[in-house]
């Protein structure tokens, strides 16, 4: 079953930087897709309209098999259903402790502080930073950043989680331990994950599809078997 459904899909900037270019894609729900591609492919413009920070010049998104609500109302559903990890931690994280970096869009979602308190505990625990809790968030390192990150997103229990490059930077016990988690809180969530990277080696390992961008169009696409043994 479809969470996502991008079609022809065409994204224009404001300076007229034709982006996307009728880009086609399927997301089936609680599988993980890799979006690979140079720098400039459009991969994180992609992103961007899948949760409606931009919004299609042309083409549609359907989320859930309906189009998008570009309604305010619409709009905040999407983001918290469509969580983004972006790829520099320090962009997402500004808060005094990681407890209130994480917290803070659960805070937004107005929940009951109870609630809220649940929500942190788990997510930190999943993202292994629980003992981090009361640290200064700009004292970690980038690995642990990371998570915090990640951890901030989880406590809006999206369906989707979208990870711009979340290996760039870790070393290869990071990259392991990352990918390995972002599985496990797959698997017990049901979650659906996509993920853009130039690390092409995680991709047989943890990815069920891919696409391969180019100049904001899909040059290739399928499962990981398929696409690598196409080159
Ligand atoms: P990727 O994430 O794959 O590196 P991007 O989506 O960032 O690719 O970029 C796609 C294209 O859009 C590139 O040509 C890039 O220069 C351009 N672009 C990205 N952001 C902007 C912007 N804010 N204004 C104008 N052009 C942009
Ligand atoms: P440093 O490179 O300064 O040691 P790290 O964050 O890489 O900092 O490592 C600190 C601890 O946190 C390690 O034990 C590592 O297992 C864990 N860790 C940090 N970031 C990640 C990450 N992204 N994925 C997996 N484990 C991580």
């Amino acid at each position: 079953e479809n969470i996502l459904d991008v079609i022809d899909l065409h994204y224009s900037y404001p300076d007229g930087t034709h982006a996307l270019k009728g880009v086609n894609m399927e997301i089936k729900k609680g599988q993980t897709t890799a979006i690979l591609g140079g720098n400039g492919a459009g991969k994180s413009t992609l992103f961007l309209n899948l949760n409606g920070i931009l919004r299609p010049t042309s083409g549609r998104i359907n989320f859930d098999r309906k189009p998008v609500d570009y309604s305010r109302e619409g709009l905040n559903k999407l983001r918290q259903a469509i969580g983004i990890v972006f790829q520099d931690p320090d962009s997402q994280l500004f808060s005094a402790s990681v407890y209130q970096d994480v917290s803070f869009g659960a805070m937004n979602m107005k929940l009951p502080e109870e609630e809220v308190r649940k929500r942190v505990d788990t997510a930190m625990k999943r993202t292994g930073i629980y003992h981090l809790k009361d640290k200064p968030t700009h004292n970690l390192s980038f690995g642990q950043k990371k998570r915090v990150a990640i951890a901030g997103i989880l406590v809006m229990e999206p369906q989707v989680l979208v990870l711009d490059e979340p290996t760039a930077g870790l070393d290869p016990m990071g990259v392991s331990e990352l990918m390995k988690l972002l599985q496990e809180t797959q698997d017990e969530l049901g979650l659906t994950i996509i993920i853009s990277t130039h690390d092409i080696d995680i991709v047989p390992l943890y990815c069920d599809r891919v696409y391969v961008m180019d100049e904001g169009k899909i040059i290739m696409e399928g499962t990981p078997k398929q696409v690598f043994s196409e080159k």
